[in-house]
């Protein structure tokens, strides 16, 4: 849901003309097709303006060669907005969005990675040889890729912390109707002081993780810049999560290390929201970049 929504779709949404809007929205928002993005090169990920994918200018179309790693959705999707070189020179400049139907000749996914958690959610590479799309299929202008992408991320990155508010929801939650149903020392878990506490941070992390997440959500519905405020939340909402899955396991016991409960799953799922989107070291530079570029 996160990559279709606030990837593919909201990337066409901000980006694509008139025309790519009526041929490809309604096909992904009635949820007929799924959709993709590629960003991420084996050789490129934080680093995205280095990507190395190549789209030439040949017979009044446009030919892509190259590969897109862990990309979501990329075996199931119908169709992807993937980011290329138009000008080898050029970095960032030198990148053009391009939209590629399912289907099209030389365009296929790899085998699924097996992946440490979100198991119900298909990653993939994207391949692409000789793979020819029509002029049209071009995003926006020339070279305006990478900005686009940046753009695109912004709303991404929101998705992503609310994706972290909700796993550290579910952890608290978990964590909170164990500790009411277990006893040790003839009392139940909820009554150890040592485990409130760790309650108590959890259901403030959350809070924080919500408000900061909802802020972000609400400069970006309003149209004012959403960059800072999404990849604030990004980072608190993810190493909220992150940590309150651990909490949730640790209150488990050995309950919480095997399958039977939530929390092992919630536990795997929650990593990702450290490293997709941008990592937390990249979040941190971005606020970072952003604070000492306003004094
Ligand atoms: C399950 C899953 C789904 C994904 N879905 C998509 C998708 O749909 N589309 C897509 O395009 N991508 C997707 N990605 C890719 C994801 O966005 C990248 O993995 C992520 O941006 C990190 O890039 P990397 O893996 O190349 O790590 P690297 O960039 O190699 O980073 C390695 C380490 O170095 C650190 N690092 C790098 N640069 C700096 C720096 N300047 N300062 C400090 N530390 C730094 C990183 O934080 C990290 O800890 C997905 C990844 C996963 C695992």
């Amino acid at each position: 849901m996160w990559a279709h929504n606030s990837l593919c779709t909201n990337h066409i949404v901000l980006h694509a003309s008139r025309e790519q809007k009526a041929h490809y929205l309604p096909r992904l928002a009635s949820g007929e097709t799924l959709g993709a993005w590629g960003l991420t090169e084996p050789g490129s990920g934080s680093d995205a303006a280095a990507l190395r994918t190549r789209a030439e200018q040949r017979d009044g179309g446009w030919v892509l060669n190259g590969s897109k790693a862990f990309i979501t959705n990329a075996s199931v999707g119908g169709i992807a907005v993937v980011m290329a070189r138009t000008d080898p020179g050029d970095r960032a400049k030198g990148i053009s969005a391009f939209i590629v139907e399912r289907g099209t000749k030389g365009f296929s996914a790899g085998r699924p990675y097996r992946k440490l958690g979100l198991h119900a959610s298909d990653t993939a590479e994207l391949i692409f040889e000789d793979a020819r799309i029509p002029a049209g299929n071009l995003v926006g202008e020339r070279g305006e890729g990478f900005v686009q992408a940046m753009k695109v991320l912004e709303g991404g990155r929101i998705a992503m912390a609310a994706m972290g508010v909700g796993i550290a929801q579910a952890a608290l939650d978990q964590a909170v109707k164990y500790m009411k149903q277990r006893s040790a020392f003839g009392k139940t878990l909820a009554e150890f002081n040592g485990l409130q506490g760790m309650i108590a941070e959890m259901a403030t992390d959350v809070e924080v993780a919500r408000l900061l997440t909802l802020r972000a959500a609400h400069l970006k519905d309003v149209g004012q810049p959403a960059a800072h405020a999404a990849a604030m939340a990004k980072l608190f909402a993810s190493e909220a999560a992150m940590k309150a899955a651990t909490r949730a396991v640790q209150i488990h016991g050995g309950a919480g290390y095997i399958t039977e409960f939530p929390v092992e799953r919630i536990f795997r799922d929650a990593k990702l929201t450290e490293i997709g989107e941008g990592t937390s070291e990249i979040q941190r530079l971005v606020i970072a970049r952003g604070i000492l570029e306003s004094v």
